[in-house]
């Protein structure tokens, strides 16, 4: 696969969807809005729409499930994510799978689906990344039509509702079109048609958003999904849509060839082959995200080298150990990033320690640790022999004994997770 190009991506070259196709990997399964019209069923295997997934993957699984992908459609040129829920809600997910699918397949695609409300923070790494497309949703950019549309929005732990939340949401969308356009990023700009509630403001949100610069608008007509507010919303009509589009047209590009496609579709946009590669997305979901063989190492936090006796976030260096036909060797000691850079410290880490299956520590903070498993490393969290901790991750050896025996530590019960360190 060489020289791929806007002209590949099927979404945004309607000439391209015979001969090239997409795959949306199912990593992103929180949201951080709340849509009226959303149901997001991650079991079904019959609905085609968005925000629908038979499963959902992590990082290294969805890297694994396009491998096994490509070997048999070698004409797949963008790798998505659009869901089921926001590719923002979990950004540290959503950038390791990005990062781990450029490094493998570094003429790939590279595409995202979000509300908008969480992405500028991350836009110049996702330029970093070579991210070439991005569909923001946009149903509004009038407040008060928005708030009938979000009944809230979190920002971390804050939710705003009302009139507060799509205030909120549209001044963050704004700021994120304008930062991707800055970065050369192409914007679609989705929105989605509910009647009596924003159809006849579609005119309205296709001025402003190509005021700011995006590049496309695919109006979408919602679809009622049980069980939502909106549920007895009928689907608006061809007609309509022809009208909205037309009018919308004149402002900016319309999209008329889109499918809705399911959060893990895969294949040409007219021939999805999402149900032919299910038990494929389902044993790859399954499966050990941890490679061994690129992994030959077991990264250690400890102070003089034989026990297993400090935090992640105090440990200044790592004791790297390998598995030898000499028995288990001290291979080096490895620094450790500095503290106070956030989750940026974990994902430096993560790559340090790229080369090792685990690390064993004795406590470590929701934040890394998640980071860490996204990483394909195991965090082990032990007190005791550092070889006890080596045979169980080289031999299956039974560490329930020396498990979730946390050690003295001056903040008592491990790290917060906040990357600043135990000190
Ligand atoms: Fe659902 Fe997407 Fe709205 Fe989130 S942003 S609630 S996933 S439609
Ligand atoms: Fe393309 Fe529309 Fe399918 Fe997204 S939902 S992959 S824009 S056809």
């Amino acid at each position: 696969m060489t020289g791929l190009t806007i002209q590949n991506h099927p979404c945004f070259n309607e000439h391209a969807k015979g001969k090239w196709g997409r795959i949306h990997l199912p990593v992103a399964p929180h949201c951080n809005i709340r849509c009226n019209y959303c149901n997001r069923r991650h079991d079904c295997v019959n609905e085609s729409r968005p925000g629908v997934t038979s499963t959902v993957l992590r990082p290294r699984q969805a890297l694994e499930y396009l491998e096994q992908v490509t070997t048999k459609m070698p004409n797949i040129s963008v790798a998505g994510i659009a869901g089921p829920g926001d590719a923002f809600a979990d950004p540290v997910t959503t950038l390791e799978t990005l990062r781990l699918v450029r490094e493998r397949f570094p003429e790939m695609l590279l595409c995202l689906a979000t509300n908008g409300l969480n992405v500028a923070p991350y836009i110049s790494e996702l330029a970093e990344l070579q991210v070439s497309h991005i569909t923001m949703t946009v149903n509004a950019v009038d407040p008060v039509i928005g708030s009938r549309i979000y009944p809230w929005v979190r920002v971390g732990k804050v939710i705003y509702r009302g009139l507060e939340a799509a205030a909120f949401l549209m001044e963050r969308q704004i700021d994120a079109i304008k930062g991707l356009k800055k970065h050369g990023i192409l914007v679609k700009v989705n929105t989605i048609v509910i009647p009596g509630v924003n159809d006849d403001h579609v005119r309205d949100i296709a001025v402003k958003v190509a005021e700011l610069g995006a590049d496309i608008q695919n109006c979408m007509p919602m679809y009622p999904n049980a069980g939502t507010p909106f549920e007895a919303i009928p689907e608006p009509t061809p007609a309509l849509m022809a009208r909205l589009r037309h009018e919308a047209g004149e402002f900016i590009q319309q999209m008329n060839h889109c499918m809705r496609c399911r959060a893990d579709a895969v294949g040409l946009l007219d021939d999805d082959k999402c149900a032919e590669f299910r038990q494929c997305l389902s044993n790859c979901s399954k499966a050990n995200s941890t490679d061994t063989k690129a992994r030959p190492y077991v990264a250690v936090a400890s102070m003089e080298g034989m026990l297993v006796n400090q935090h992640l976030g105090e440990a200044r260096r790592f004791h790297i150990w390998a598995c030898t036909e000499d028995g288990y060797q001290l291979v080096e000691l490895r620094d450790a990033p500095e503290p106070g850079t956030g989750t940026e410290r974990w994902r430096w880490l993560a790559r340090l320690l790229s080369d090792c299956r685990a690390v064993l520590v004795s406590g470590l903070g929701e934040t890394p640790k998640k980071v860490l498993e996204e990483s394909g490393i195991m965090p082990i969290e032990m007190t005791g022999f550092v070889q006890r901790g080596l045979e169980a991750i080289y031999e299956g050896a039974d560490l329930s004994r020396w498990k979730g025996r946390r050690q003295g530590c001056a903040k008592g019960s491990g790290c917060s997770g906040d990357a600043m360190g135990c000190g």
